[in-house]
Formats: C-alpha cells, sequence, structure tokens
C-alpha cells in the first residue's frame, strides 16, 4: 500500500524514471530475434523510415527511395517487388536479393457465426500469437485486437493467456505484421484515405500479452502504423490497454498520444491484488493519478475501464458505486465483461441480474457502462485458448512421431 503523505511530483517523477530503466532492462531481455531470413534477407516492415533509408543506403541506394517503398510497403500492402512498378526492373531484383516484405504465417484461422474472425499466426522462430478481428454488427468497421507478446508474466487470475509463460516480445514487424496480415484477410488494400470508411478501422492492444513491458518495439509499431503516408490509422482509432504499468504509462501518453485502457477488475487493493497481481506494483491510488496525468484523456477520448463481471468476487454494488467513486472526476467509460470461462478456472460469470445492477449503478452516475457480451463463442473466444490448442496439438505430433 502506498504512504498516504502527499508525494510532490518531483517525487514522482523521479520514482517513475527508475521504474522506467528497470522496465526496459527487463525487457530487453525477452528481445525478439532480428528480423532475417535463413539466407539472410533482411525484412522490411517494421523498420521506422529512417532505418529503411540506412538499409537502403548500405546496398548503395539513395535514401529517397525510402518513400516510395514505404509507400507501396504500407500503402498499397504489396509485398512482391517486382509489382511495385515505379521501381524500375533492375532494383526490383536488386531489393529482391537483399530484402524482404513479409508476413507472419498463418496457422490457424476461424471465423465465427458472430464474423468474429480468429487467427493464430506464426513467427519466423516458430513461436506463435493471437489476433483477432471483432467486426461492428451494426457497421462495416471492427477492431484489431493485436497480441504485443507471447506469453504473459502478469499471471493475471481470471486470464487464460497468463497461465502461459513468457516467452519474448514481438518486434515491430511481427506487431505490425498482425494487422496488415489481418487486412490482406478482407482485401483492405491500399490503405483507404482520410475519412474513407475501413472495415478494419481501429486497433486495440488487447491481445496476448503487456503492451507496456514491450514498449519500445509497440511504441515503434504504432507509428509505423500511424504515419499518414502509409496505413494512416489515426492515433484516435488506437487503444492501448494496460493492466496498470505505471511508470510506462506516462511515456505512452506523452509519446504515442493513443487512447488508453486500464483492466481495472477491482476496485479494492486487497482483491485486485488477487486478480491482477501487479497491483502489489502499482495499487489503485497510483494507477489512478496516472489515468488523471494521461494527456489525451479528454471529453471525446474517454479512458475506458475494463471490469471483468466475476460471479460473487467483484461484481456487487458496493464495489460499483465505489468504481464510481475511483473514476469521478475523469473522462471515462467502463466495460463490464461478464467472465468467460476457460478449462482450469473456478471463477463463473455474474449473472444478468448482477450484470444489470452493476450496470445501473455505474450509468446513474453519468458515465456510459456497456455490456460486452463475448464475441466468438463457438471459436475459442477465451484469449490464448487457439494457442494453447495448437501447442498441445504439435506435443501430440512430436509424442506421435517420436513413438
Ligand atoms: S489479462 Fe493481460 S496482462 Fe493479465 S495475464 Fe492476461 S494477457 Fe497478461
Amino acid at each position: 500500500m502506498p504512504s498516504s503523505a502527499p508525494v510532490s511530483s518531483d517525487a514522482v517523477n523521479a520514482l517513475n524514471e527508475s521504474e522506467r530503466k528497470r522496465i526496459e532492462a527487463k525487457s530487453a531481455l525477452f528481445a525478439p530475434p532480428t528480423p532475417v531470413t535463413e539466407d539472410g534477407r533482411r525484412e522490411l516492415v517494421g523498420l521506422s523510415r529512417e532505418e529503411l533509408a540506412e538499409v537502403l543506403t548500405e546496398i548503395g541506394e539513395k535514401p529517397f527511395r525510402a518513400k516510395q517503398l514505404w509507400h507501396w510497403i504500407y500503402h498499397q500492402g504489396v509485398t512482391d517487388f517486382s509489382r511495385m512498378s515505379t521501381i524500375a526492373r533492375p532494383l526490383q531484383a536488386k531489393l529482391e536479393k537483399h530484402f524482404i516484405v513479409g508476413r507472419p504465417s498463418l496457422t490457424t484461422q476461424q471465423t465465427s457465426k458472430d464474423d468474429t474472425r480468429k487467427f493464430l499466426f506464426r513467427f519466423r522462430d516458430g513461436q506463435e500469437a493471437e489476433t483477432v478481428y471483432i467486426p461492428d454488427r451494426r457497421e462495416d468497421r471492427g477492431a484489431v485486437c493485436i497480441s504485443s507478446q507471447v506469453g504473459c508474466t502478469l499471471s493475471c487470475t481470471f486470464c487464460h493467456t497468463g497461465t502461459q509463460k513468457l516467452v519474448r516480445n514481438l518486434g515491430a514487424a511481427e506487431i505490425v505484421g498482425q494487422f496488415m496480415a489481418a487486412r490482406d484477410s478482407y482485401g483492405e488494400w491500399p490503405s483507404p484515405k482520410g475519412d474513407t470508411p475501413r472495415l478494419l478501422s481501429t486497433i486495440v492492444l488487447m491481445g496476448m500479452g503487456e503492451p507496456l513491458y514491450n514498449y519500445e518495439n509497440v511504441a515503434k509499431a504504432m507509428k509505423i502504423i500511424m504515419d499518414g503516408e502509409g496505413i494512416a490509422l489515426s492515433r484516435r482509432r488506437i487503444t492501448l490497454s494496460t493492466s496498470g504499468v505505471v511508470p510506462m504509462m506516462d511515456r505512452c501518453g506523452d509519446e504515442l498520444g493513443i487512447n488508453l485502457a486500464i483492466s481495472l477488475h477491482a476496485v479494492r487493493n486487497d482483491l485486485r491484488d488477487q486478480l491482477v497481481p501487479l497491483n502489489r506494483k502499482y495499487p489503485i491510488e497510483e494507477l489512478m493519478a496516472a489515468c488523471h496525468r494521461y494527456p489525451a484523456a479528454s471529453n471525446s477520448r474517454r479512458i475506458t475501464f475494463e471490469y471483468i463481471m466475476i460471479r460473487d468476487v467483484n461484481d456487487s454494488d458496493a464495489e460499483a458505486r465505489e468504481l464510481v467513486r475511483l473514476i469521478r472526476g475523469l473522462p471515462a467509460k467502463v466495460n463490464l465483461i461478464p467472465f468467460n470461462p476457460w478449462p482450469g478456472s473456478d471463477f463463473r460469470p455474474s449473472t444478468r441480474e448482477r450484470l444489470a445492477s452493476f450496470a445501473q449503478i455505474v450509468m446513474d452516475a453519468g458515465y456510459a457502462a456497456p455490456i460486452r457480451m463475448p464475441r466468438g463463442k463457438d471459436i475459442l473466444a477465451a484469449c490464448g485458448q487457439l494457442k494453447t490448442q495448437s501447442e498441445r496439438k504439435r506435443q501430440a505430433e512430436s509424442r506421435r512421431n517420436e513413438a
């Protein structure tokens, strides 16, 4: 528990700075492999504009080519150099010799009865992560839920992914690659410009992993996705969901200015310590203070509080009232998500009556509190389930091969 004595903002900054360094050093231990193919060709997806210019200079080409390539890679979505028609044939061949424009490979793809599409992508080193496209039921648009790590360190007790230990961080190429591959699946190229409607219209960093424990790669990927000459997705259409890595929240707000979602799930420290063990490090008071500091929060850009509704655990009226007290003064919205059972978990979803009563208290206080029914239930909706199933299948196959 934090001390109740007031802490100066200098002290907060100094503390955050040293914690940030510690988190970044730990993150480096789980760095992704260098994106190079077995035959030594360099992956171009995931390079910043400056890095792209550098690798072109290394093969004796002028840096201005980076602009051309950027357009083909991120605006047109082209992966084959020979289709880049504004580039002369000899240069196409040279690029082909040194580079690739890749995508993660697809291990499994399932489309639910409600049109939710779940992808399990495999990366070059054989690691896998899940991506989900959740279409809007009323309009031709939808959210792509992207993973930031393979596995997760945080072990939130209600979360299936939390049962898979952290293997490594995903690289910028792998994070951008999930979005690009999802767009391939719907043929959404070239990137729609300006206000032209998009089918894959928003990104939520809510898949496997804690994005603020892989900040450098996530930030690089989001900058690429937001670049106006490529995919050009507005920062207003990107939401990063965190369990509350307080020291990195400020950095994310200052540098990226994307929307923020908080996996809150409990309003008392004793319970949140159990449900979201990270709370022992950054308790609710510090988390809420970081939300107040978050620069992108304004009335038009509310902070979303995710609240998994677990029967007889966190779903009482008293907890709803405490939630309202906590978010008072913040532009906020509360997503109430009935717990989605997975094998091995003892939790159960809240009853309909509990959900309704809880939501009413939050709404009466002037906050939106939609109840989010799980999508894609028929295709292993709980995050992390597709990956577990694929791993089991592979283990069974290797056991069969050994026998
Ligand atoms: S809820 Fe998010 S942070 Fe917690 S274990 Fe699951 S993936 Fe990790």
